[in-house]
C-alpha cells in the first residue's frame, strides 16, 4: 500500500525538524522520515553501559550558539543549559545529552524512524518516494540530508539543483569517545587546536546532567587527519587516536574504561551553498541543511525554517 502525505520531510535533524514544526504550525499535514534509529542526526548522544553504570558522549555537535531568536527560543523550549566552567555564556548544551534538544523539537511531529529513502521520482500528485518502509506519495518533498547524499538521490527530475549541490564541499570528522576512571587528570574543559591532529578536545562530563564518577572525553580529528584515515577499521582508529588524546590530557591510555571512534563522513560544510535552500522550478521539491548557510546547527535551523516560510507563501502551487 502506498502511504500519502501533503508534505514529506526527509531527515529528522535540526533542519528537518525546524521545517516540519513550522509547516505543522502553519496547518500543513507533515510526515518526517529518517534512516536513523534515533532523532537528531548530527546533534547526537551515544549512551554506553559500563560496569559503573551508563555513561554518554555528545559525539556530534558539541555546543549550540546563535543569534537567530527563533533558534534561541527553540533551545530554551528544549531545556538547553549553559556549559558551566566554560566561561563563555553563549555556549548551550542539551541536558542530559545533546540529543535531548532535537528529541524535544520533535514533540508532536509524525516521524518514521529507521526508514531510509532510496529513490525519488515524479508522480501525478507530486513525488513518489521509495523507502525501506515502502512507497510514500507526497505533494511536496523537503530533503534535509547532507549535500553529497542529496546529490546521490537526485535523478533527472532534480537535475536543475544538482549543479548547485555540486558546489558544496563537506569535510569528514573522526570523533573519539573515551572514558577514564574518576580522579584521572582534567587539564581543561575544552581545547581547540586547529593545527593539531586532534583539533578539538572536550571533557564531556563537565556538561550539566552527565553521569558522575567517570571522566569522559570527546576528541575530534582535524579534517585532514579524518580524510586520510576515514577508511581504517574501528580498532585501528582507536589505536591511532587514543594515544593522541592521552598525550594531550596527560592520561594513562592503559586505564581507559571505554574507547570508540565514530566516523562522520559528512560532518561540516567547508564550502557552503551561500543561500538558505534550493528548489526545483515548480517548488514541489526543496533541499536544505546546515550546508546551505554554514556549518552549525543554527544554520540548519535557519534553512529549515526558511523552506517552510517559502512553502507557506506558495501554498497554491501543487
Ligand atoms: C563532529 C561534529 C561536531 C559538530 N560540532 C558542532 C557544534 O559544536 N556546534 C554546532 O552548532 N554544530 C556542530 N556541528 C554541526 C551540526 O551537528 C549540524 O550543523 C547539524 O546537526 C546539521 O543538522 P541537519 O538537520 O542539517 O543535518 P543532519 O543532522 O545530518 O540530519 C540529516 C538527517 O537525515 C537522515 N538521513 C540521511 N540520509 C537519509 C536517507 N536517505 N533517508 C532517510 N534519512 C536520511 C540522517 O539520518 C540524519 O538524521 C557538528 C557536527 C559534527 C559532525
Amino acid at each position: 500500500m502506498v502511504q500519502a502525505t501533503e508534505c514529506l520531510v526527509i531527515g529528522a535533524g535540526v533542519t528537518g525538524l525546524a521545517c516540519a514544526a513550522a509547516l505543522r504550525d502553519a496547518g500543513h499535514d507533515v510526515l518526517v522520515l529518517d534512516k536513523g534509529r534515533g532523532i537528531g542526526g548530527r546533534m547526537a548522544t551515544r549512551r554506553v553501559k559500563l560496569d559503573h553504570g551508563e555513561i554518554s558522549f555528545d559525539h556530534g555537535a558539541q555546543y549550540l550558539r546563535g543569534d537567530n531568536p527563533r533558534f534561541r527560543a527553540a533551545l530554551t523550549d528544549a531545556g538547553a543549559q549553559h556549559w558551566p566552567g566554560d566561561g563563555n555564556r553563549d555556549r548551550l548544551v542539551g541536558v542530559p545529552g545533546m540529543s535531548t534538544v532535537p528529541r524535544r523539537m520533535a514533540k508532536g511531529l509524525s516521524i518514521l524512524q529507521s526508514t531510509e529513502v532510496t529513490a525519488l521520482g515524479r508522480s501525478d500528485l507530486g513525488w513518489r518516494v521509495h523507502s525501506t518502509g515502502g512507497e510514500i506519495s507526497a505533494r511536496r518533498v523537503v530533503l534535509t540530508i547532507p549535500a553529497p547524499q542529496a546529490r546521490a538521490l537526485l535523478t533527472a527530475e532534480g537535475a536543475s539543483v544538482a549543479d548547485h549541490l555540486a558546489t558544496v564541499q563537506m569535510a569528514p570528522c573522526l570523533t573519539l569517545m573515551a572514558a577514564f576512571p574518576a580522579g584521572s587528570p582534567r587539564p581543561f574543559i575544552h581545547e581547540p587546536a586547529p593545527d593539531a591532529e586532534l583539533s578539538w578536545i572536550a571533557q564531556d562530563n563537565s556538561k550539566p546532567g552527565r553521569a558522575e564518577g567517570v571522566v569522559t572525553w570527546v576528541a575530534q580529528a582535524s579534517a585532514d587527519f579524518s580524510a586520510r584515515h576515514l577508511e581504517q577499521t574501528p580498532d585501528r582508529l582507536v589505536d591511532l587516536m587514543l594515544p593522541l588524546l592521552a598525550a594531550r590530557i596527560g592520561g594513562d591510555l592503559q586505564l581507559a574504561l571505554y574507547a570508540a571512534v565514530h566516523r562522520w563522513r559528512y560532518a561540516q560544510a567547508v564550502t557552503p551553498l551561500g543561500q538558505p535552500f534550493l528548489h526545483v522550478p515548480d517548488r514541489s521539491l526543496y533541499l536544505g541543511g546546515d550546508w546551505c548557510l554554514g556549518a552549525r546547527a543554527e544554520h540548519g535551523f535557519a534553512s529549515g525554517y526558511a523552506i517552510a516560510q517559502d512553502m507557506a507563501g506558495q501554498a497554491d502551487v501543487a
